[in-house]
């Protein structure tokens, strides 16, 4: 049946392979077992319930009590060919029943509904005329009295189902469970321990970063101006700071929106709806904004002030990036937001011991201002309450001191290596293992018939044993000392393994090839197709295909079906429907553009022969210049180095300052330059650089006078 499910996978929702926990919450599911599934967001637990619920004989229940989102979902499921409904009271009595007609004929694989359906009697005998594949209580958290959003008729929901008999299995999904909230539901819902499928929180697409020491207004209008065709949110802590920034964008003319409690419903539903449809709004709200916003091309959430506490924190930034493409959280830190959120605690009149409760969470929550360590981290621990070694080398304070790569799976592959050879081997012997040699020796050991046997080919046997002695040095593996000095497995061996502990490693800079791998011209140009086939039908435009997906397209360019199926997230549903209509419009660029070259999608053989494995490409080019550029290395070197002409270079340092890294200014100017240059530019009516330029001697370069403006955040 597990076979079943991926090809279902792939058939419906294009995808490969499963994402981390779902083959296992499935696999539950499919043994009728009650299951508990805590993933991140964007971690892709509608999967979790929707494979099963279209294998399982029956109708799939899904508990909701996100009533915007369930349009949305039921228009997405419709959207790969899968019959699917809601009903809530979003609708009039009579569409209710006639929907509630359909649903007990068997007409629906899934239908959503809110909790308080359940209240219904008429409901209830209902749903005991059909059967049931499954029951999901989707957003389970709220099902508890210890979660931070806890709904009473999601709790009352329990014991009505219990008319119901024989029950199916139940699945709860959630992103945010502590400990006690996850106790809660499993108790509640029978779900018992083995049952229980917990992936990690870590979410690596997104970058996090805090920002100290700017204007924010300036540091927010720069931001917006380098991602202009980028939906985002911008979180206020204050009804009268949304509108004073809302204010301030429209003026300039950037798609914005502003939502919050003080504006009337319609005002509201209004804004939430043009965000989610257009794919460059940017709204900006208070935390009113958000629960049941499921736009999965959110490309950054910027904070203007930092919240009451990391929940809140991770809760809202983490509606970044739900398709799993690079995105960032930006909170602008200035000290003193502090008061401001002391104050809003002293004046909610909590008791004694609540309060100082809430005063702990702000002091984690300025800590993480503050750490120097991986802010994923440091946001991990804060939820597991367990140490962290991870590092995300994606955030801020990783990026600024990147000089560190992740050897993990190496170190893995070594490891497992040594065991596989049974711990009776020195490090030359393992070395050509695990390079694939064929000398003698080994074919006479059947060393070359073990798993772990050329599993690094693509490196020299030198690299292969410094790698080695380096894990002997950090004491994840161990040395017994004799003629023959032999490698053996010792507890730090067994936390590597396992992935309780990562393995980094000091190493010169790896270049990286430029950021934009896939066409943007291209890419742009089949968003506006989206965007129209999605108005036509009146969903959102990620209902028809994400973000990923396009970029997916102007990567590879495929030119048929079976390519266009190796797309991630096309399925062959979504291609019958729109699969046509996006060929063409690739096709058609093609014969416009014949020069371009596309990508050949990452196969098997030519691997990097780098001296160090590349740490993953994040999409950040202009990251990648500046930490060259920090570490010491010129303009003219890195622009060599990297293949880009100094300008782009330049304009990498100036887009890295602009997203708050700091740069060593004094290299580009002394003091005395930049004062004349913005004396200058003051007097200058015309601000272009021309004119500056020919105001000034000869050795201010443009390069001079362009940092200079830069750092004044005039350009
Ligand atoms: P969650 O409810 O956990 O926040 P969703 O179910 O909304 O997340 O899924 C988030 C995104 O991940 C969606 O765009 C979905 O299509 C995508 N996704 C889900 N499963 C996979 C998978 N196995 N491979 C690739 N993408 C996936
Ligand atoms: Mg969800």
């Amino acid at each position: 049946m597990l076979e079943q499910a991926k090809s279902l996978l792939e058939h419906y929702f294009g995808y490969p392979d499963f994402r981390p926990g779902q083959q296992e919450t499935i696999h539950h599911l499919l043994q009728q077992k009650n299951t508990l599934a805590v993933m991140p967001t964007g971690g892709g637990k509608s999967i979790c319930y929707q494979i099963p619920g279209i294998q399982l004989k029956g109708t799939a229940i899904i508990i909701s009590p996100l009533i915007s989102l369930m349009k949305d979902q039921v228009d997405a499921l419709q959207a790969t060919g899968i019959h699917a409904t809601y009903i809530n009271s979003s609708l009039t009595n009579k569409e209710q029943q006639e929907r509630m007609r359909d649903v007990v004929a068997g007409h629906y694989t899934f239908v959503y509904v809110a909790p308080e359906r359940f209240n219904s009697p008429a409901f209830l005998n209902q749903m005991k005329q059909i059967p049931l594949a499954l029951i999901a209580f989707d957003e389970a958290h709220c099902i508890s009295q210890w979660g931070h959003d806890f709904r009473p008729s999601y709790r009352t929901v329990v014991s009505e189902l219990q008319t119901l008999a024989p029950l199916p299995p139940v699945v709860a999904l959630t992103a945010t469970a502590t400990n006690e909230v996850m106790k809660d539901i499993q108790q509640l819902l029978h779900i018992s321990e083995e049952n229980v499928v917990k992936t990690g929180f870590a979410r690596d697409n997104l970058h996090f970063q805090v920002v100290k020491g700017k204007d924010k207004l300036s540091y927010i209008r720069s931001y917006l101006k380098n991602h202009r065709n980028e939906s985002g949110i911008i979180y206020t802590a204050t009804r009268k700071q949304a509108d004073m920034i809302y204010d301030r964008l429209a003026s300039i003319d950037f798609p914005v929106r502003k939502y919050h409690a003080g504006l009337t419903e319609d005002e509201r539903k209004q804004a939430q709806s043009d965000f989610i449809h257009q794919d460059n709004m940017i709204i900006v709200a208070t935390n009113a904004f958000g629960m049941g916003i499921d736009k999965s091309n959110v490309r950054f959430v910027l904070h203007y002030q930092m919240p009451m506490n990391v929940e809140s924190y991770y809760q809202e930034a983490g509606r970044a990036g739900r398709d799993g493409e690079p995105s960032d959280c930006i909170l602008l830190y200035a000290p003193q937001d502090i008061q401001l959120l002391k104050f809003l605690i002293e004046k909610s009149e909590l008791e004694e011991v609540a309060e100082q409760k809430e005063h702990r969470k702000l002091q984690a929550m300025t800590n993480y201002c503050h750490t120097h360590s991986c802010l994923m981290a440091y946001i991990l621990k804060y939820f597991t309450n367990e140490p962290q070694d991870y590092r995300c080398e994606n955030c801020s304070n990783c990026q600024e001191r990147s000089e560190k790569i992740n050897m993990t799976e190496i170190a893995q592959m070594i490891l497992s290596c040594v065991k596989r050879m049974e711990e009776r081997f020195g490090t030359t012997m393992t070395a050509k293992v695990l390079l694939g040699s064929k000398v003698q020796k080994i074919r006479s050991f059947g060393l070359d018939r073990i798993s772990t046997y050329g599993l690094l080919a693509n490196y020299t046997e030198k690299e292969i044993i410094a790698w080695i002695q380096f894990l002997i040095a950090e004491q994840v593996l161990a040395v017994e000392e004799g003629k023959f000095p032999t490698l053996k497995l010792n507890s730090g061996s067994v936390a590597v393994l396992t992935g309780k502990r990562q393995i980094w490693m000091y190493t010169a800079p790896v270049t990286q090839t430029e950021a934009a791998d896939y066409n943007e011209t291209l890419f742009s140009r089949l968003r506006t197709l989206r965007k129209e086939l999605a108005d036509e039908q009146g969903v959102p435009p990620y209902v028809l295909f994400t973000d990923a997906t396009l970029r997916d397209l102007s990567r590879y360019f495929p030119e048929t079906q079976e390519e266009m199926l190796e797309m991630k997230g096309i399925g062959e549903k979504k291609y019958q429907q729109y699969g046509e209509t996006f060929l063409r419009t690739i096709q058609q660029f093609k014969q416009e553009h014949p020069d371009v070259k596309k990508k050949i999608p990452i196969g098997s053989s030519s691997a990097p022969t780098a001296t160090a494995p590349r740490p993953k490409s994040t999409g950040q080019s202009h990251r990648e210049s500046h930490r060259m550029f920090q570490n010491g290395k010129s303009l003219q070197d890195i622009a060599g180095i990297r293949g880009m002409s100094e300008q782009t270079i330049e304009n990498h340092l100036f887009k890295a300052y602009k997203e708050g890294l700091t740069i060593a200014w004094d290299i580009f100017f002394t003091a005395e330059e930049e004062k004349t240059v913005l004396d200058i530019w003051q007097e200058t009516e015309e601000r272009r650089l021309k004119p500056i330029k020919e105001q000034l001697a000869e050795t201010y370069t443009y390069t001079k006078i362009k940092a200079v403006l830069v750092k004044n955040d005039k350009m």
